[in-house]
């Protein structure tokens, strides 16, 4: 096996040890809490008015280990300088289980969890994760100051290549404001396009903006990377902006970046897998964001057959592994 050099800071968040990050902002004067394994929540030590509650989520699939190296660095440079630290912060490791055995998920993905009615996938491995999740979710914000804003950021990479390699899904509901200063954050951090979904899948975001009325967005960073074998390079203004957020830097949400606003796509049509006949139109290789015209065949399904409805639709996250009864692809329609 190939022997990795890890940095420190890495391998501690990849095994949801916050001790380091924890001790830093406690010693700062920060009111620091672990709910549960994974789970660091960091609330103001100070009288300053803090204008958001952010909770930035990693590894709820366990091979997507970007995102993971990138909020190390990220974590440690701040605790470096504690007191820049300009809101209250929830981080959550999500599968910790799955990222020690580099697989997606142990039983079952964590990312159709989010929901009270969990059917066949009750008793799964992740159910009682998603549990431990939701219940220091609510807690940190039901702690939000009362004019605070509320934000939750989902970090991923993709399995497959993608016509944009940065994208983000976006649950509904969301007010018009919190949209247009998603948009600006979301162009600062150099992501691409921007796909809102109305329905939920019973992932971590749809589940907070729902319950919360949180700002929430699942952003896709690139691909799937073996840790500490990522390519930070490709992180440089996802984490350049966040870094601004985290240290209240407001032109990230007030001031669009000029020409890189991220393309506008809206959900038309969930694909849903019904049967062990479920049949895909198109190969592994497809990449996110294929472009299919009305009337082509999208998948079968013994005798139901999904079609290509508007005058042009994209494929996103074409998946024909899921369980029977859950989402294989996405169809999106452009919008901007
Ligand atoms: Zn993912």
């Amino acid at each position: 096996m190939t022997q990795i050099t890890m940095p420190e800071t890495v391998r501690a968040l990849a095994e949801a040890d916050f001790s380091a990050v924890a001790q830093r902002f406690a010693a700062a004067g920060f009111a620091v809490n672990l709910p549960a394994p994974g789970i660091l929540q960091i609330g103001s030590g100070t009288q300053r008015v803090k204008p958001m509650s952010l909770l930035l989520s990693v590894g709820v699939h366990g091979d997507e280990t970007g995102p993971i190296e990138m909020l190390a660095h990220l974590l440690a440079a701040l605790a470096e300088s504690p007191q820049q630290l300009a809101l209250d912060l929830m981080v959550v490791v999500g599968n910790p289980a799955a990222i020690a055995q580099g697989r997606r998920f142990i039983d079952a993905d964590l990312n159709r969890l989010f929901l009270a009615e969990r059917g066949e996938l009750a008793s799964v491995a992740e159910a009682a994760r998603a549990d431990a999740i939701m219940q220091a979710s609510a807690a940190f914000f039901a702690g939000a100051d009362a004019n605070a804003q509320k934000w939750h950021l989902d970090l991923h990479t993709a399995i497959r290549r993608s016509h944009y390699p940065t994208f983000a899904i976006v649950p509904e509901p969301i007010a018009d404001a919190d949209r247009q200063a998603l948009t600006h954050f979301l162009g600062h951090a150099a992501i691409e396009a921007m796909v809102i979904s109305p329905k939920s899948a019973g992932t971590y975001t749809a589940w907070t903006a729902r319950q919360f009325g949180t700002v929430s967005a699942t952003l896709e960073l690139g691909q799937v990377g073996t840790l500490g074998n990522n390519d930070l390079s490709l992180f440089i203004q996802p984490k350049a902006a966040l870094d601004a957020l985290l240290r209240a830097d407001v032109q990230v949400l007030s001031e669009p970046v000029a020409g890189s606003l991220p393309h506008g796509f809206r959900v038309a049509q969930e694909i849903v897998k019904l049967s062990d006949d479920f049949r895909m139109a198109f190969d592994r290789s497809t990449q996110n964001f294929t472009a299919l015209q009305q009337g082509a065949v999208i998948a079968s399904d013994g005798a139901t057959v999904y079609r290509v409805q508007h005058a042009e639709e994209f494929v996103v996250f074409p998946n024909p592994d899921v369980r029977i009864g859950f989402r294989a692809g996405l169809m999106v329609v452009r919008e901007s």
